[in-house]
Order: C-alpha cells, then sequence, then structure tokens
C-alpha cells in the first residue's frame, strides 16, 4: 500500500525530467508560507530578538523553496544552475538561524553575543564562496555536478563538512530544545514539542535527501520538512503565543516567588506546583500528576480546606518548614469555553503578621487586666475619699452631699427625714484613763454597730467629727427616728470592747431633729440635732433628745 503510493508520487514527481512543474508549485506554496511568517515575525521584532531570529529562519526557509523553485521551474533564457547555487544562501542560513532560534527560545539568549555569531557566520560565509567558485577548485561538486544532473546529492570534501557542519548545529538546537521540554511545563511544553515535531521533519528528510534513499530519487525533500517547520512555528507562535510571553520568565517568576502555588485538575491530580509551595508542604516537584489529597495528608487543615472549597481565602498552619501560619487563596479555573478545568492555590506565610497578632493580643490583654486594677484602684480610692478609715463610715464630705440631695428629695416627694446626731460622753477623759489606743478601739466598735444598724436602703452612716457621728434616716418621721436613736444609745451602752484584756464601756448622747419639722436645709436641721444633742449632754449624758 505505501509502496504503491510512493511509486505513484515518484512517477508524478518525475513526469519531465527538467521540468518538474508539480514539485516546483509545492516548493512555491512551501516558500510563500514560510515568507509570509517571516513578515509577522518581522513585525513583531519589538517583542525580543526571538522574532527576529524566528523572521530570519523563515526568510532562509522561504528563499531556499523560491530559488529551488524557480530552478525546477527551468524557465528557458534563466541560467538553472544559477538559482540551485543562489539556493544555497537559504540552506546555509537555516542550521545557524535554527541553533539561535533554539537558544532564544530556551531563554538563553544572553549566552548569544556579537563574537559568537560571527563564529558561526564563518562556515556559511565560507560554504557560499567555495561553492559558487566551485569551477576553479571543484571543492563542493567535485566534478560530479553536470548540465542535466539535477542531483548535488553527493559531492567533494567540502559538500561533507558542510552537511556535517549543518548536522551538528540542527542536532545541538534539539537536544538544546528536548531539554527545555523535560525541564518546562504546561503551555511551553507544548510549544517546545510543537517546535521539535518541525525541526525533526527537515532534519530526517534531509538525511532521507542526502544519503539517498528518497523514496522519489534525486528530489531533496529537505524544503519541505521546513515547511512544515514553518507551520509549527506559525501555530506555535499564533496560538500558544510564543513570541509574546518567554516562557522561562514565567518558570523563573514562579519559581522564585516566594508565594507558593500549585494547580490541580479536575482529578484532583496536581498538576503544577511551585517550589515555594513543596517547601511549605513538604512535598517534592516529582508530585506533579499524583493525588493531592493524598499529598496533603499530612496537613489535615489543608485537606479539609481541599475537601470543602472550591474558592476563597483561608489560613491554616503547617509544621514542614517550621511552625508557619499561610494564608491560601483558592481560584477556580476555567477554559476558554467557561468549563471547569480545576483549581489554583496561592499560599503566602503570614507567620510574622501572625505572631504580630499574637504580641498584640497579649499586649492587649495585659493591657484590659492593668485597667480592671485601675478601675479597682479607682473604685478603692473613691471608696476611701468618702469613707472615713477608722471607722469605715461615710466622711464628712460625702454626708454633706448626701444629705443635700436627700432634702432635696424629701422635699419633692413630701417625705420626712430624720437626723440623729451622736456623741460619746466624757471621751476626753476615757482617752486619758485607758489611751487612745483604747478610745480607737471605742470608736471603731461604735462604727460597725451604726453599720450594722442602717443596713436599711436610703440611710447612712457618719463620722461627722472626733467623736460625733450622724445618721440620716430617710423617709423616717421624729417619732420613728427617736426610737431609732434609743436602739443605738443602749447599743451601744450594751458593749463591751476589749482592749488588752480589759473589757470596756462608754455611753453616748443623741440629738434627733426631723425635716421638714425643724428646719427647711440640711444645714439647719444638722443645726437643730445639734442643739439637741448639746440638750441631752446638759441633762446629764446618755440619753436621746429630740428637737
Ligand atoms: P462630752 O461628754 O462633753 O462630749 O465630753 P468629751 O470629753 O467627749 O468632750 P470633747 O468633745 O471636748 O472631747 C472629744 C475628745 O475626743 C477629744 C479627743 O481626745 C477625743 N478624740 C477625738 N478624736 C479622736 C480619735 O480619733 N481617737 C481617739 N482615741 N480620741 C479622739
Ligand atoms: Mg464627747
Ligand atoms: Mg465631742
Amino acid at each position: 500500500m505505501a509502496g504503491s503510493v510512493l511509486q505513484l508520487l515518484n512517477s508524478v514527481l518525475h513526469t519531465e525530467h527538467s521540468h518538474n512543474y508539480f514539485y516546483s508549485f509545492l516548493l512555491l506554496a512551501s516558500a510563500t508560507a514560510c515568507a509570509s511568517i517571516a513578515l509577522v515575525a518581522w513585525k513583531r521584532r519589538k517583542k525580543g530578538p526571538l522574532a527576529s531570529t524566528t523572521a530570519l529562519f523563515m526568510f532562509a526557509t522561504s528563499w531556499w523553496g523560491l530559488t529551488y523553485a524557480i530552478h525546477w521551474f527551468n524557465i528557458p533564457g534563466l541560467d538553472y544552475l544559477f538559482w540551485l547555487d543562489a539556493s544555497y544562501l537559504g540552506v546555509v542560513l537555516v542550521p545557524a538561524t535554527f541553533l539561535v532560534f533554539a537558544i532564544r527560545f530556551t531563554g538563553a539568549g544572553d549566552w548569544i553575543t556579537k563574537k559568537k555569531l560571527i563564529l558561526l557566520a564563518i562556515e556559511p560565509v565560507a560554504t557560499l564562496i567555495i561553492l559558487w567558485t566551485d569551477n576553479l577548485h571543484n571543492l563542493f561538486f567535485a566534478g560530479m555536478r553536470m548540465e542535466n544532473s539535477t542531483s548535488i546529492l553527493c559531492g567533494g570534501p567540502w559538500f561533507w563538512v558542510n552537511a556535517l557542519y549543518s548536522y551538528s548545529l540542527i542536532f545541538v538546537a534539539v537536544v538544546i530544545i528536548i531539554r527545555f521540554a523535560f525541564n518546562t511545563r504546561g503551555v511551553y511544553r507544548k510549544q517546545a514539542a510543537i517546535i521539535l515535531f518541525g525541526a525533526m521533519i527537515p532534519w530526517l528528510s534531509s538525511i532521507v535527501s542526502v544519503m539517498d534513499i528518497s523514496p522519489v530519487s534525486d528530489l531533496d525533500l529537505t524544503p519541505f520538512g521546513f515547511t512544515l517547520t514553518g507551520i509549527a512555528f506559525a501555530y506555535a507562535l499564533f496560538r500558544l503565543n510564543l513570541l509574546n510571553i518567554v516562557p522561562v520568565a514565567r518558570d523563573a517568576l514562579v519559581e522564585i516567588m516566594s508565594d507558593g502555588f500549585f494547580v490541580v485538575d479536575l482529578r484532583n491530580c496536581v498538576v503544577d506546583i511551585n517550589l515555594a509551595a513543596q517547601k511549605f508542604l513538604g512535598i517534592s516537584k516529582a508530585s506533579i500528576g499524583k493525588n493531592a489529597e493524598y499529598l496533603f495528608r499530612n496537613t489535615p487543615d489543608l485537606v479539609r480546606l481541599y475537601r470543602s472549597r472550591e474558592e476563597g481565602d483561608f489560613e491554616f498552619f503547617t509544621e514542614f518548614y517550621g511552625q508557619r501560619h499561610l494564608h491560601m487563596q483558592i481560584v477556580p479555573l476555567y477554559d476558554n469555553r467557561k468549563q471547569r478545568t480545576g483549581r489554583l492555590f496561592i499560599f503566602r506565610d503570614i507567620t510574622e503578621r501572625k505572631i504580630g497578632e499574637i504580641e498584640i493580643q497579649k499586649a492587649n490583654k495585659l493591657l484590659q487586666e492593668q485597667l480592671y486594677e485601675i478601675k479597682l484602684l479607682q473604685t478603692e480610692l473613691r471608696r476611701q475619699a468618702i469613707r472615713d478609715p477608722l471607722t469605715d463610715l461615710y466622711n464628712r464630705r460625702y454626708l454633706e452631699e448626701f444629705l443635700e440631695e436627700e432634702v432635696a428629695r424629701a422635699e419633692r416627694e413630701g417625705t420626712p427625714l430624720s437626723i440623729l446626731m451622736l456623741d460619746i460622753d466624757h471621751f476626753k477623759s476615757f482617752n486619758d484613763t485607758h489611751g487612745h489606743r483604747a478610745g480607737d478601739a471605742v470608736l471603731k466598735g461604735l462604727g460597725e454597730l451604726m453599720r450594722s444598724k442602717t443596713r436599711s436602703q436610703g440611710d447612712i452612716a457618719c463620722r461627722y467629727g472626733g467623736e460625733e457621728f450622724v445618721i440620716v434616716l430617710t423617709d423616717t418621721t421624729l417619732c420613728h427616728a427617736a426610737v431609732r436613736a434609743e436602739q443605738f444609745r443602749s447599743g451601744f451602752e450594751k458593749m463591751n470592747i476589749s482592749v488588752g484584756g480589759v473589757n470596756l464601756s462608754a455611753t453616748l448622747s443623741v440629738g434627733v431633729a426631723t425635716f421638714p419639722e425643724h428646719g427647711t436645709s440640711s444645714e439647719s436641721v444638722l443645726h437643730i440635732a445639734d442643739n439637741a444633742l448639746y440638750k441631752a449632754k446638759e441633762m446629764g449624758r446618755n440619753r436621746v433628745v429630740t428637737a
């Protein structure tokens, strides 16, 4: 089957040896395709040296095809061998430009210097000179080229030097692209594969031609190979944006990024992962193609998020790279038909921020505690400001404030308010007899008694001066107040205060006055109560006198 096709092809190509129009048209079509690509690439030359290299490479293949076609048209009047010689300009340019292309494509463009380009040009220039002066020395064709022979498929020593040099360059270029294909991924690997496919065709067809094992005998198939290369390049150029993005830059960016990322497809396979992500998650590059959940099994937080979330921002903790807090963003991926293709996971190390947050929280807690303490102290200070330290009763300042308010209220509400004024009897001599400390103990004891009997809301007990006390009884009539006063008096009288193993006791006198009966202001009622107290002292002490 294949044999008969080749036979047919051979017969078509060989209908007329010196006017092979079919072969020529094919060559012209190929040259046009390559020229178009050269033009497009040339227009994009500002996008980087890869574009101009592509343009030169495609120009060379186009030139090869064009001149070869003219040669095969064998137009009468045109020097038939002149065009064959001219085609060699393309022939020598192709391997060199392809090598430069390969180097630039894989991102090693820096390596190419002017000096190296000149070195690279020596052999092609030499070949052209030797070829075009062949009739002087026969170094190229070795006299094997005859007027009606179309074949230049074997020749002299320089023919073989050039063949060896050209295939070496192409071989090196192919190796460079293969290495790149293995070290890259995604769309760039696809580009590399397409370019390789394109590059292999002329290489193989050249070998076939030079080895003279071509099924179509003496026709050189190499130009067609380069046409296919051109088409493959065009595909890479237009569909895969060969010249828009330098693939290596993408790889470099992704790898030096301190943010980690990985991509998972719909089968839950990791299809891409960068260095930072490998470090964060404690997995190796070999994880590409493996099941994501399996790979992340040692980071339970991640597995949980992986299972439950399609997109969003999350935080989790990992211990593979020290104790790290990571922020993770999940982005759903779609193809150009809006179909879901997978998910992109981006990580950022937020440990420093997290530690900062924890520090702030600690500091905040400390502040809260200090604030609480300050509040306690404030309360205590406020308490101390209104209380007498010895007896813990309210002090005179507080009494005055309180009394003012309570009198105003009693006035508003039309309720009575009574005041008891108490004074310990002969306290000066008590002090003199038993000492100041014993006196203090008596004052304290009286304070306790007063507090215990003024628990009801609205009543307050105060130390008014040295051994003088005031009790305010809100909503209490004079009559009721007199009863309460008597309770205080008798309660105090019965009180035994032990000082240094000795039981002591004292008595007190009480004056009672009531608002509004005895005064319309707090001062006047206090004054009347004081007068009543004075009366009690006069009447012999240890008694209650109402105003
Ligand atoms: P009277 O029955 O007339 O009230 O006689 P008195 O001795 O109590 O008279 P006066 O009010 O003149 O004396 C008050 C005394 O109270 C004077 C002072 O020694 C004593 N005193 C005042 N404050 C304190 C105190 O904080 N501690 C002690 N231990 N004694 C005090
Ligand atoms: Mg007294
Ligand atoms: Mg007194």
